[in-house]
C-alpha cells in the first residue's frame, strides 16, 4: 500500500508540498476500561477508522485534508476510581494540546481545524472560543456518536452511552479480535442516592464504578458486525461531507471570517 496523502502518519513532505491540505482534523479520543468485553483502546480505534476512512471518501471528492494523528487520552477524572489503568488527560493538559496544534497548523497556512471527538466527557466548546479567538482560525467541532442519528435511531434497541449495544457493535465491525463478546457485564446503572439530580437540566459526573460496577453504559448484548457496519457508513459518509465542505470553504462564507 503507498501512502496515504491524506493521512499525516503515512504522507511524505512530497506528497504535502505538491497538493497542500487546507483542513486538517484532529481526531480526539481517550484510554479508559470499556466493561469486560471491549478494549481500552475502544474510543482510540474508533475515531481514527472513522477520521481516515472519511478522509479517503473526502480525498477522492477532491477535498484538500489532513488526518492528524489520533490524540489517545481523554478526559477520565470520574472514571479512575476502581480502575487499573484508566488515563486521565486534564482540562489544562487539553487545551495546551489543542493550542499548540492551532498555533502549528496556522504557522503553515492551514487556517481550518476540525476535531473528530470520540469520547462522552472531552467538552471542546470553551477551549474551542478561546483558540479561535487567539489564532484566528476556524475550530469545528463534531461529536463522533451525533452524526447520522435516523440510522441510529433504527440501528440499535438499547440505549447507553459507553460500552453499551452501540461502542460492541462499531467494535465488532472493526476489530472482531479484540472483543471478548461471552465476558460482557450488562452495563447496568446504579440510580442516584440524591434524587433532584435526576431533574432536566441538572449534571454532575458519574463516579464511575459505583454507578456502573462493570464500566459499561448500556446493554450490549443485542449488538451485531452489521449494526456496526450500518451505522459507521453512514456516520462516515457524513463525517466526509463535513471536510469537504469545509476544506472548500472560502474567506467571507459565514462564519469564516
Ligand atoms: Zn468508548
Amino acid at each position: 500500500m503507498p501512502p496515504r496523502p491524506y493521512v499525516l502518519n503515512e504522507a511524505n513532505y512530497r506528497q504535502l508540498l505538491d497538493d497542500r491540505p487546507t483542513l486538517a482534523v484532529l481526531p480526539w479520543g481517550a484510554t479508559e476500561a470499556h466493561n469486560y468485553h471491549l478494549p481500552h483502546g475502544t474510543d482510540v480505534i474508533q475515531i481514527t477508522h472513522m477520521a481516515e476512512e472519511a478522509g479517503r471518501l473526502a480525498h477522492e471528492q477532491g477535498g484538500k485534508v489532513v488526518i492528524l494523528p489520533t490524540v489517545p487520552f481523554g478526559n477520565d477524572a470520574a472514571q479512575l476510581d476502581g480502575q487499573v489503568a484508566t488515563i486521565h488527560l486534564g482540562t489544562a493538559a487539553a487545551l495546551a494540546i489543542l493550542r499548540d496544534v492551532a498555533l502549528s497548523l496556522t504557522k503553515q497556512e492551514i487556517d481550518r481545524l476540525l476535531i473528530l471527538n470520540g469520547h462522552g466527557a472531552n467538552s471542546f466548546r470553551p477551549m474551542i472560543r478561546d483558540v479561535q479567538l487567539e489564532f484566528g482560525m476556524l475550530v469545528v467541532l463534531v461529536d463522533m456518536w451525533e452524526l447520522a442519528p435516523e440510522v441510529k435511531g433504527e440501528t440499535f434497541e438499547n440505549d447507553g452511552d459507553h460500552a453499551d449495544e452501540f461502542e460492541t457493535s462499531l467494535m465488532m465491525h472493526l476489530a472482531p479480535d479484540l472483543v471478548e463478546f461471552d465476558q460482557a457485564g450488562p452495563g447496568t446503572r446504579v440510580p442516584w442516592g440524591i434524587e433532584v439530580l435526576d431533574r432536566p437540566g441538572v449534571f454532575t459526573p458519574r463516579p464511575w464504578v459505583e454507578i456502573h460496577p462493570d464500566t459499561g453504559s448500556g446493554d450490549p448484548s443485542k449488538a451485531t458486525a452489521a449494526k456496526g457496519q450500518a451505522w459507521l457508513s453512514a456516520a462516515t459518509a457524513a463525517a466526509a461531507e463535513l471536510m469537504v465542505g469545509l476544506s472548500r470553504a472560502k474567506k467571507g462564507d459565514l462564519p469564516y471570517m
